[in-house]
């Protein structure tokens, strides 16, 4: 059997992604920027993907931007901010669970002379809101928080974030790390996520492609563009637009988008079937994904294991999962979202992220069941991968 329970990594492009992405490969391969009709075709597709992707967020077609990834996105957001507002303030907060494409960027912020506070979270990755009321001063310019945290599924509460900052400091801008929310809770900017003045997508998480991200940025905000040259994306994002990425990413959007109640439910069996299997089978367990996470993600510590072992046997059975963020290049280095958690290192160790998408099945469940449950008591009965 071959079971992908890698979703967060990345997910497999849906077939119709990959068709649109062909045709604009093979046949509709102009510059979108050329007069003649092979540009105008190309330009065609980008229109109607910026069309689906402001629609899917309640943002208005001149508020979104096309980026390379969701990396790029978040690394605008935080530089872009912080160089417009550099006058403003001095101030920025994100949080201690972030992807590296924020945290990265804020340590660069921070040796450019830049005051950054990172916010604490609890046990279930839980976002510390008395430390987060304490850390908006006047200075503030940016907060950065993610929407969902990438290793344990955690909804951080960005509707609470937006009146706290509303209440304090009206001029600070709130950026928002949707990469793993997208698709996978509800997202409206004129709803639970009004107020936020820009938010940052990927599409290979959502069944598009790899190598294409979004932006969002509110109507009217003055952000420095990173990327200069000949002025495409309505002079945001310099570079000849990823036409085929663009198109596909669209697609993808459409498609999620038009089946969001179907995936949730989907999702959400496979994981509660999965987590109830392994609470009933398997003692010496911690989840670390509280209950009310997205419902993509289940991240759980083996005690007495190793998670990367775990990976290896399961793999063998044809079984794909992660021991953390395996989209950072750091594979080898302990999750420092479970370290922040305060989880201690045996519970880092043997911790194993599954992450679910609509294709995965209750069927497929019991067979990861029986085969985690398998490779859990086998390890702890031998001891001998200490
Ligand atoms: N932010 C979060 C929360 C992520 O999980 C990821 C990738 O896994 C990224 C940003 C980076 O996105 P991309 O791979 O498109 O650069």
């Amino acid at each position: 059997m071959f079971v992908y329970l890698d979703n967060s990594a990345t997910t497999k492009p849906y077939n119709e992604t990959v068709e649109v992405m062909t045709k604009v490969l093979t046949e509709d391969f102009g510059n979108p920027s050329s007069l003649h009709t092979l540009g105008i075709a190309a330009e065609k597709y980008v229109r109607g993907a910026r069309k689906t992707f402001a629609q899917s967020l309640g943002a208005s077609e001149e508020e979104v931007y096309f980026t390379s990834c969701g990396t790029e996105s978040d690394n605008t957001a935080l530089m872009g901010v912080a160089q417009a507002r550099r006058r403003s303030g001095n101030k920025i907060i994100t949080t201690a669970v972030e992807h590296p494409a924020i945290l990265e960027p804020a340590k660069r912020l921070e040796s450019m002379g830049f005051e950054v506070e990172y916010i604490g979270v609890d046990k279930q990755c839980h976002l510390d809101m008395e430390q987060l009321k304490s850390a908006i001063t006047d200075d503030t310019v940016l907060i950065s928080v993610m929407a969902v945290n990438n290793e344990t599924g955690t909804i951080m509460p960005v509707e609470e974030i937006v009146k706290l900052r509303d209440s304090l400091n009206k001029n600070a801008l709130i950026h928002t790390d949707a990469v793993q929310a997208y698709g996978k809770i509800p997202m409206d900017l004129r709803g639970g996520f009004k107020g936020v003045d820009l938010l940052s997508v990927s599409g290979h998480k959502i069944h598009g492609p790899k190598g294409i991200g979004g932006l969002y940025i509110k109507k009217g905000l003055n952000v420095t563009p990173f990327i200069i040259g000949g002025g495409q994306e309505k002079h945001f994002r310099s570079g000849t637009e990823n036409t085929a990425g663009i198109a596909g990413f669209g697609k993808a959007i459409e498609i999620s988008n038009n089946n969001f109640e179907h995936r949730i439910k989907a999702m959400s069996e496979a994981k509660d079937f999965l987590a109830n299997g392994l609470k009933a089978e398997l003692k010496d367990i911690i989840f670390n994904t509280p209950e009310d996470s997205a419902v993509s993600v289940l991240n759980v510590s083996f005690m007495g294991t190793r998670g990367e072992v775990l990976l290896h046997t399961l793999e063998q059975d044809g079984i794909f999962i992660s021991t953390g963020s395996a989209c950072s290049s750091n594979k080898k280095g302990q999750s420092h979202v479970l370290g922040a958690m305060g989880l201690k290192p045996k519970e880092i160790e043997g911790a194993i992220r599954f992450s679910f998408s609509e294709f995965n099945t209750i069927e497929e469940m019991e067979y990861v069941l029986e085969k985690v449950k398998k490779a859990v008591t086998r390890f702890r009965k031998l001891g001998s991968f200490r």
